[in-house]
């Protein structure tokens, strides 16, 4: 079945702000950045079995200046947390952040002076992700409902304000329930 089929007269039609979106959601860049025991799931989601190159994002970024997408993929202490903002400055705009695993999102079960309780306290989180650790399969998860999140954003401030109005809201169906055989 080819897209041309599903097209009257073979004509395309599309805001700007799906074409943009449509382009930085299929070409996110994650910085190199595994902090504990959930960078070991993060670095098999790049793996031959998980795959994430089929997203457009194998490519994990040595320098944040190519970067685009933060995944904290541990806990983050309080020695790192100025490391931690420091990438997060360097990295290119418009960037996002994914908080993976319970540490990251909350400081988990090191309630103590040395770990930061969530790493939202840092920097903006745009996605959270439960689990201890979470599988790959839930780390996909995440990067397919942020991509749901980037395809949804208004690309200006006008444009933000009329979805604001409106009561928009961006739809994050699970992928196993969205991709579901039906
Ligand atoms: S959530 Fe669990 S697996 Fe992830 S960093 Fe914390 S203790 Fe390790």
């Amino acid at each position: 079945m080819g897209l041309e089929e599903k097209l009257p007269n073979g004509i395309m039609l599309a805001s700007l702000e799906k074409l943009v979106n449509w382009g930085r959601k299929n070409s996110l860049w994650p910085a190199t950045f595994g902090l504990a025991c959930c960078a070991i799931e993060m670095m098999t989601t790049g793996g031959p079995r998980y795959d994430i190159a089929r997203f457009g994002m194998e490519a994990f970024r040595a320098s944040p200046r190519q970067a685009d997408l933060m995944i904290v993929a541990g806990r983050v202490t309080n020695k790192m947390a100025p490391v931690l903002r420091q990438i997060y400055d360097q990295m290119a705009e418009p960037r996002w952040v994914l908080a993976m695993g319970v540490c990251a999102s909350s400081g988990g079960m090191f309630n103590n002076y040395a770990v930061v309780q969530g790493v939202d306290h840092i920097v903006p989180v745009d996605m959270y992700l439960p689990g201890c650790p979470p599988r790959p399969e839930m780390l996909i998860d995440a990067i397919l409902k942020l991509h749901a999140k980037i395809g949804d954003e208004p690309i200006n401030a006008a444009r933000a304000a009329i979805r604001a109005q409106s009561g928009a809201r961006t739809e994050l169906i699970a992928s196993t329930v969205k991709y579901a055989k039906k």
